[in-house]
């Protein structure tokens, strides 16, 4: 820690310039592309930068693997790839032993695969498994890949109503759960609020009620401990172009608990998830384990960036690069107490930086004005309806530099349009 009077405030550039000194991960942020200019990006849990060895393995991929080895490289290793990077994934970010995780679709098609699994096994074990529990917060996409599956199948939809600045608790979680649930579908990170939900509690008390659980890890891994295996988790989906880099529309991933693979069945039955894809033969029969997960064509290109990615967390080391989102959390709401609250703005987070992901969400009714203003300053938050201005920090691609000039033009800008 910076000492010394000059460096106890924390509004000054010499403080900030000091937490980067001391930040075991610091040198790391030149490893991305665009860490040279001046922008403030506040959108890596949106939109992660791009690494620069991503440039490398693009180009390279082009040239040797696709160019080269052309339809040989599905025997190569693209065939696999799904389960092998999944295993990898799994490794780094979620606390899952290999052989449970899988990597293809968007995160809305596997949320749609894995509901519909789990539901109909629910429903084929107890038929009064009638309900999906899912709270009003959760991302939009999810409350509709719930609606639709609940429309149909003629289930219900029960809704957990969560407070603006928080989310799913163990209480909200035990009131909603009963001999009806088949599965609660939540988010650990909430991506509104960022609050984190206490994952293993929940789970063990949906389980307790004989219910399944899906996390959705969007807003988690690469920001936050995940620990699927150790929390009990039955079921899991996240997407790869937000904190882990893989760059827009890069496919996502999917967990299903070893004790489950072979007893679900997710409805989208493709001929890459077949026991044997290359008999093509007449009807379809699943693979075991998690290949059965698996539709169609990976998307391989769409994998590439993200393997830099996780090699780079791997290095840092991820209870490092929690840390680090905690500590820069922390210093953007130390910044919002010294600047921002005496303008009238609330923080839609969690105060306690354990209860916190990877960003915060600052509330004002100018927040849709500010953030557009900004954007045109080359300082680049997001707006999430209501009036909030979420901060996204990034942890291996953000400085305390960066979290202090970008909050610093948050408060000018707020005084000039909002005022
Ligand atoms: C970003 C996000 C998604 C995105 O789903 P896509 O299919 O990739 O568009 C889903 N759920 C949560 C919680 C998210 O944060």
């Amino acid at each position: 820690m910076p000492r010394g009077p000059q460096v106890s405030d924390p509004t000054t550039p010499e403080y900030a310039a000091g937490r980067d000194a001391a930040d075991p991960l610091a040198g790391l942020r030149d490893r991305f592309v665009g860490s040279e200019t001046s922008l403030v990006y506040f959108d890596g849990n949106s939109l992660g930068r791009p690494l620069r060895a991503t440039l490398d393995r693009l180009d390279a991929f082009v040239r040797d693997e696709w160019g080269g080895r052309l339809i040989r490289g599905w025997d190569e290793g693209w065939f696999d790839l799904p389960l092998t990077l999944g295993d990898d994934l799994a490794r780094v970010l979620l606390g899952a032993a290999p052989g449970q995780t899988v990597i293809g679709d968007s995160t809305t098609v596997l949320l749609y695969k894995l509901i519909r699994a789990g539901v109909d096994a629910q429903l084929a074990a107890d038929p009064g498994r009638t309900e999906i529990v899912i709270d009003r917060d959760n991302f939009p996409t999810d409350r509709y890949v719930v609606e639709g599956v609940a429309a149909e199948r003629g289930l219900t939809v029960r809704w957990v109503d969560v407070e603006l600045a928080g989310g799913v608790t163990p209480d909200l979680v035990r009131a909603a759960v009963g001999p009806a649930t088949g599965l609660a579908v939540l988010s650990q990170v909430a991506y509104r609020s960022s609050h984190v939900a206490d994952a293993a509690t929940i789970t063990e008390i949906v389980h307790d009620a004989g219910g399944l659980v899906l996390w959705d890890l969007c807003h988690s891994a690469g920001a936050v401990d995940v620990a699927l295996d150790a929390w009990g988790a039955d079921l899991a989906v996240g997407c790869t172009y937000k904190y882990l880099n893989g760059g827009p529309g890069s496919p996502a991933y999917c967990y299903v608990a070893a004790r489950h693979q072979d007893r679900l069945t997710q409805p989208i039955q493709g001929w890459m998830g077949h026991a044997d894809p290359f008999a093509m033969g007449p009807g379809y029969r699943p693979a075991p384990g998690m290949r059965r997960y698996v539709s169609g064509t990976p998307a391989v290109v769409g994998m590439l960036a993200m393997r830099d990615m996780l090699a780079l967390v791997e290095e840092a080391g991820m209870a490092a690069v929690r840390d680090k989102a905690r500590a820069l959390t922390t210093y953007a709401v130390e910044l919002f107490d010294a600047w921002l609250q005496e303008l009238g703005v609330t923080l839609g987070s969690p105060r306690d930086p354990f209860q916190r992901g990877g960003h915060i969400t600052l509330h004002h009714p100018a927040m849709r004005a500010v953030t557009a203003a900004l954007w045109d300053q080359d300082v680049i938050p997001d707006y999430r309806d209501p009036d909030g201005l979420r901060v996204g920090l990034s942890p291996l691609s953000t400085s305390f530099e960066e979290v202090r000039r970008g909050l610093e033009a948050v408060r000018d800008t707020l005084v000039k349009v909002g005022a």
